[in-house]
């Protein structure tokens, strides 16, 4: 098969629809469901592209501008991308690992967006490094971020388990750095429709015990950021207010070496 040019309203518009059909599905507003674009391995000009295109869609749509978001997994990519995009004044994300010694170099680059937020905070240690250097003025202080927990108990996947998860988002909340704004996990790996969604009912499950905790700091806390391209109808119906797409927008992506 010829691989064709990529259409980039095209499968964003597919994408929303795929998002706002499990909407009708789960008796949902689209509104309350924001697009991020996984923006791995592409370059910024295509980047660029996709927001104008997400924007555009928007616009038509919901006539009410801008929900559409970028993620980096990388700190490198987030870093090496963020000059070319900070004109866009976008909110991105960070949505992959984030180890002690890279905090300074991501925190600088999601400075030059229009607002940031890190999704991967999945340590008391982590929440902590972000939260002084955000004290001390790396960032927007505080610096929204969200707690990512592995709901699928996978060993290759990052986050806190299910439940340890209340504990350390009360624990974040009370740090004077940091928003806690809600909760991000990656579906587990199975064909099992019924699991995945026992994972992201678990994600649901695991932000409304923090919410009604009434503890300081997590009244916040409302967002759920899970779904990706395959398993975004899942998480829509499980209560998705941010789902996360990188191949059914950009295609098929090189391996990450
Ligand atoms: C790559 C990635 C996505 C998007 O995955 P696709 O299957 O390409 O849609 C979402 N979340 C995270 C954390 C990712 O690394």
């Amino acid at each position: 098969m010829l691989s064709m040019p990529l259409d980039l309203v095209q499968t964003i518009a597919n994408v929303c629809d795929r998002v706002s059909a499990a909407c009708a599905a789960g008796a949902r507003d689209p509104q309350d469901v924001r697009l991020l674009l996984a923006t791995k391995t592409q370059p910024a000009d295509l980047v660029r592209r996709a927001v104008a295109a997400a924007q555009g869609l928007d616009l038509r749509t919901t006539g009410r501008g801008a929900r559409v978001l970028v993620g980096e997994n990388r700190v490198q990519e987030l870093t090496a991308k963020a000059p070319d995009l900070a004109d866009l004044r976008l909110e991105a994300h960070l949505i992959g690992p984030l180890q002690s010694n890279k905090v300074n170099h991501a925190l600088r680059a999601l400075a030059l967006h229009g607002s940031a937020c890190v999704e991967s905070v999945d340590s008391w240690e982590l929440a902590r490094r972000l939260s002084d250097r955000a004290v001390a003025g790396a960032t927007a202080s505080p610096l929204d971020v969200f707690l990512q927990v592995n709901v699928s108990g996978e060993p290759t996947k990052s986050g806190v388990s299910p439940q340890a998860a209340s504990d350390l988002a009360v624990a974040v909340g009370g740090l004077a750095g940091l928003r806690l704004r809600g909760f991000m996990t990656i579906g587990a790996n199975s064909a099992d429709r019924g699991l995945v969604r026992a994972g992201f009912d678990t994600l649901r499950e695991v932000r409304d015990t923090v919410v009604s905790s009434g503890a300081v700091g997590t009244s916040d806390a409302v967002e759920l950021s899970m779904g990706m391209s395959r398993d975004l109808e899942e998480a829509v119906l499980a209560g998705a207010t941010i789902v996360r797409v990188g191949t059914a927008v950009f295609g098929t992506r090189p391996p990450l070496g």
